[in-house]
C-alpha cells in the first residue's frame, strides 16, 4: 500500500502539476467548477472498490448494504432539491444520462427537436455523428439573427412543420433563461414529451435563482460538474410515469455498474447545494458574470470588433462575440491563455469562422 508518489511519480507529478495550474491561473470556463474537499474524499474512496449493478435493494451483488444507503441519500437529496417525483442519480455522466433520457422516452429512428448545435445546443441533442443524429430523426431551432434569443414563436412553428416526438428545451452555450411554460405548452399542442436538459444551469435552479424546468417537463437531465460543483457525473429526474423507463434505460440500457463512489460523491453535493452558502455563491457567480458581461460592453471593445452575445447574461456564462473582430476564438483562448486565464471557445451562431 505505498503511497503514490512512491508508487508512480510520473502520475503524482501530475496531480502536483494539476493542483498547482489550478490555483495559479484563472479558470473561467462554465461548464467548470471547484468541488468541496468532501466530495473528492467521497469520490476518492473505498466505494470505488464495490460493484452494484441494479438498483437499491434490487442488486445483482451481495455486500451492498453501505452503498445502497449512498445512492438512496443521493436519490432523496436530489428530489427534495429540485421538487421532482423520481430521480436516477447512476449515470456516470451528462452524455449518459442523455443517451438513456431519449432511451426512455422514444424509439430509433422517432424526430426529436432541440437547439442547434452552432447556436448553443448539445452533442446529445442531434449532432450529425453523435447517437442522437445516428439513432433519432433530428430537426433544429435556432436562435433569432437579430436578437441571439431563442423566439418561442419560431419553436412552435418548426414543431407544428416537423411534429417531434421529443422536443428538447437545454443548451451549452446560451446566456438567456428558456421559458419552460411555453416549451411544455408547444410539446402538449404537437403531442411531443418535453425533455429540459439542464446541465449548465442546475445549479442556479437548485439555488432558487433560475426558473425550475422540474414542473414542466417530462423529464430532466443534468451534470453534477458545472454549475452543482459537485463530481463529474449525471443525473435524471423524471415524473413517477417515466421512473420505471428511465431506470431500465440507464441500467441495463446504457450502463453496468455503477460509479458508487461518484454517487456518494453526488449525495454530499446535493447536500452542499441545499445549503444557504451554496445560493449565496451561485448569486456571486450570477453577479460576476454581469459584471464581465458589462466590462466587455464598452465603446473601445465594440469599435474593435468585440461585443457580447445578447448584451449581458442572466446566468454563469458570458458569450464574447468575435465575428467582427480581427482575433478569432482561437487565438483569444490562446492569448488568454498565455496570462493565466483559461476560458474556451465556442463556435457563436451565424458564425463566418465556426472552427476557429
Ligand atoms: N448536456 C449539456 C447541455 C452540456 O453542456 C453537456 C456538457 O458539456 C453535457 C450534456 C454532457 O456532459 P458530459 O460532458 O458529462 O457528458
Amino acid at each position: 500500500n505505498q503511497n503514490i508518489s512512491e508508487l508512480d511519480p510520473e502520475i503524482a507529478a501530475v496531480l502536483d502539476g494539476e493542483i498547482a495550474r489550478q490555483r495559479g491561473t484563472l479558470e473561467m470556463i462554465a461548464s467548470e467548477n471547484f468541488v468541496p474537499r468532501a466530495v473528492l474524499q467521497a469520490q476518492g474512496s473505498v466505494l470505488t472498490n464495490k460493484y452494484a449493478e441494479g438498483y437499491p435493494g434490487r442488486r445483482y451483488y451481495g455486500g451492498c448494504e453501505q452503498v445502497d444507503v449512498a445512492e438512496n441519500l443521493a436519490k432523496e437529496r436530489a428530489k427534495a432539491l429540485f421538487g421532482a417525483e423520481h430521480a436516477n442519480v447512476q449515470p456516470h455522466s451528462g452524455a449518459t444520462a442523455n443517451a438513456a433520457v431519449l432511451h426512455a422516452l422514444i424509439n430509433k429512428g422517432d424526430k426529436i427537436l432541440g437547439l442547434e448545435l452552432a447556436h448553443g445546443g448539445h452533442l446529445t441533442h442531434g449532432m450529425k455523428i453523435n447517437f442522437s443524429g445516428k439513432l433519432y430523426d433530428v430537426a433544429a431551432y435556432g436562435v433569432d439573427p437579430e436578437t441571439h434569443l431563442v423566439d418561442m414563436d419560431k419553436v412552435r412553428e418548426t414543431a407544428l412543420a416537423e411534429r417531434p416526438d421529443v422536443i428538447i428545451g437545454g443548451w451549452s452555450a446560451y446566456p438567456r433563461q428558456l421559458d419552460f411554460a411555453a416549451f411544455r405548452s408547444i410539446a402538449d399542442e404537437v403531442g411531443a414529451k418535453l425533455w429540459v436538459d439542464m446541465a449548465h444551469f442546475a445549479g442556479l435552479v437548485a439555488a432558487g435563482l433560475h426558473p425550475s424546468p422540474v414542473p414542466y417537463a417530462d423529464v430532466v437531465s443534468s451534470t453534477v460538474h458545472k454549475t452543482i460543483g459537485g463530481p463529474r457525473s449525471g443525473f435524471i429526474l423524471s415524473k413517477e410515469e417515466y421512473a420505471k423507463k428511465v431506470d431500465s434505460a440507464v441500467f441495463p440500457g446504457q450502463q453496468g455498474g455503477p460509479l458508487m463512489h461518484v454517487i456518494a460523491a453526488k449525495a454530499v453535493s446535493f447536500k452542499v447545494a441545499a445549503s444557504g452558502d451554496f445560493k449565496a455563491r451561485q448569486q456571486r457567480t450570477i453577479d460576476g458574470a454581469r459584471i464581465i458581461a458589462d466590462r466587455l460592453v464598452q465603446p473601445d471593445l465594440t469599435e474593435a470588433g468585440v461585443s457580447v452575445l445578447t448584451g449581458g447574461t442572466d446566468v454563469h456564462l458570458v458569450l464574447v462575440d468575435l465575428r467582427h473582430s480581427q482575433l478569432d476564438g482561437q487565438q483569444a483562448e490562446d492569448l488568454l491563455h498565455s496570462v493565466g486565464i483559461t476560458v474556451n471557445r465556442n463556435a457563436v451562431p451565424f458564425d463566418p469562422r465556426p472552427r476557429a
